[in-house]
């Protein structure tokens, strides 16, 4: 244990990462890079890169893993992107799935006019749209922010569909499938992830509001009288998730919405909302639909959408939603984690990821790479590990130097083969955050590991 050489300098203060050194670290280590760059990029868009998709993976795992393994009463759905457009339709999304949009006559930019407090004026970026003598902004008119696209060979209004802007709808369609097929009653949900589409007017800070966004939702269906009760659990439900991801409990709060900051369909909903570098922000929202989406499919399909009971009872279940994107997630653990630090002379920079989420689980080592004997052992533990985890073997370079590009990724544990190693078959372990070292067996490492990552885990408090 090296405590009193570690020195944090996040300056006591919870919010002092900037979005810009996590839009840098996700480049120089390849969890995530500008679209098309080669292109000149496309405004708020991305790509993942290695570490990027390996993390995300982890977020939706973790999220399929409680919605639907761990439960009795949520059966799994992957619907299509492009669906029928009458759902969208019934859905009200045609006619109201709309943000106010404003232009600038002066420097020609478009806002939202909800969200003029969070813009910057194209002229003076000091100052809000609106704030300067020279800004000249129109009445708001409302946008629809649904992707149009043709199906099929022929262009025209018969053949005009939208891409999903939520993954929701694709669930209520189905409503009547899983319901007979799947043989359940209310309560019950439905659970999918997947890509959803907003022509946002103002996209922007990083991966916080982007155009294409990976969605994880789930419907829960219960008696309309239960409603109230079930949104309050799952508001505590969704808020015990994040924090068993690993986000501080300080940085987290709950937020119901005013009357009228409601959707068109829902009749309460509650943010849970991250304090990022930006402010207080919607990390995911729980909404009470009611009954809104169900009767709608019902009235335009003429398809009967409600639970009827084995004494005839029969209603139109209330819905209770949790939806959230994988990418205001990740930015949240990214932000959250994202520690420099002075290490004795050193500086360095981690990410104390969860090992839940953490893309790369543990590092093998050789310290002298050249060494036959530790190279051999080391390859030998490598395909060992990998069979069963997200290892990574790096043999280049000055062992500090290959520490700390561990550090950077998050990657909890280091396995170091060393001389002793070739006398006993023993290893160090080393962990990220104390930067405490332990010899174990060569022999023990993967089942080590395999406790280590089920063990609970806690942000550290800073000093
Ligand atoms: P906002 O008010 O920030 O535009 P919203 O209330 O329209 O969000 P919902 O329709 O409730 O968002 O979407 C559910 C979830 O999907 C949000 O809580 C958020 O996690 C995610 N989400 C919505 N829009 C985006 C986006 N443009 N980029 C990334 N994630 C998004």
């Amino acid at each position: 244990m090296i405590a009193g050489v570690l020195m944090w300098i996040r300056y006591g203060s919870v919010t002092d990462v900037t979005m810009d050194q996590i839009v840098s670290l996700c480049r120089r280590r390849g969890f995530v890079f500008p679209s098309s760059e080669i292109y000149g990029g496309l405004s708020s868009t991305y790509d993942y890169g290695h570490y990027g998709v390996l993390m995300k993976n982890e977020i939706r795992q973790a999220w399929l893993r409680s919605m639907v393994q761990e439960r009795d009463d949520i059966v799994a759905l992957d619907s299509a992107v492009i669906l029928n457009p009458a759902v969208w339709e019934a859905s009200g999304h045609v006619a109201g799935f709309t943000d106010p949009l404003v232009d600038c006559r002066t420097c020609k930019l478009r806002f939202r006019a909800d969200k003029l407090e969070d813009s910057h004026c194209g002229k003076r970026p000091s100052k809000k749209p609106g704030e300067d003598a020279q800004c000249d902004l129109t009445e708001a008119r409302q946008f629809n922010l649904m992707f149009q696209t043709q199906v099929g060979a022929m262009e025209g209004a018969s053949s005009t569909a939208y891409l999903r802007p939520e993954t929701a709808q694709g669930i209520f369609i189905n409503f009547k499938n899983v319901l007979q097929i799947a043989r359940r009653k209310p309560p019950f949900g439905i659970a999918q992830t997947g890509k959803s589409f907003r022509n946002e007017i103002t996209p922007g800070n990083f991966l916080f509001r982007v155009r294409e966004f990976e969605q994880m939702e789930m419907e829960f269906f219960v008696p309309p009288a239960d409603a109230p009760k079930w949104h309050e659990y799952w508001i505590d439900q969704r808020l015990s998730w994040h924090l068993g991801l690993g986000l501080r409990r300080e940085m987290l709060r709950v937020r119901p919405h005013e009357a009228e900051e409601l959707s068109h369909y829902s009749s309460a909903t509650s943010d849970i909302e991250y304090l990022y570098p930006i402010g207080w922000q919607e990390l995911e929202g729980v909404a009470n639909r009611g009954d809104y989406d169900l009767t709608q499919h019902a009235e335009a399909s003429g398809t009967k959408l409600e639970f009827v009971g084995p004494d005839g009872e029969r209603y139109v279940p209330y819905v209770v939603e949790p939806a959230v994107s994988i990418e205001r997630i990740f930015v949240a653990l990214l932000c959250d984690a994202y520690y420099e630090e002075v290490v004795g002379e050193r500086e360095r920079t981690v990410l104390r990821l969860s090992p839940r989420v953490a893309p790369v689980k543990a590092a093998v080592l050789p310290l002298i790479s050249k060494d036959e004997g530790m190279a051999t052992q080391a390859r030998n533990l490598f395909e060992e590990l990998r069979k069963r985890f997200s290892v990574e073997h790096d043999d280049s370079g000055q062992i500090g130097r290959r520490y700390r590009r561990q550090d950077e990724i998050g990657t909890p544990w280091a396995f170091t083969i060393d001389e002793q190693t070739l006398e006993d078959e023993t290893v160090t372990v080393r962990d990220r955050d104390s930067l405490a070292q332990e010899r174990i067996p060569i022999s023990g490492v993967a089942s080590w590991l395999l406790a280590a990552l089920e063990r609970p885990w806690s942000p550290p408090v800073a000093a």
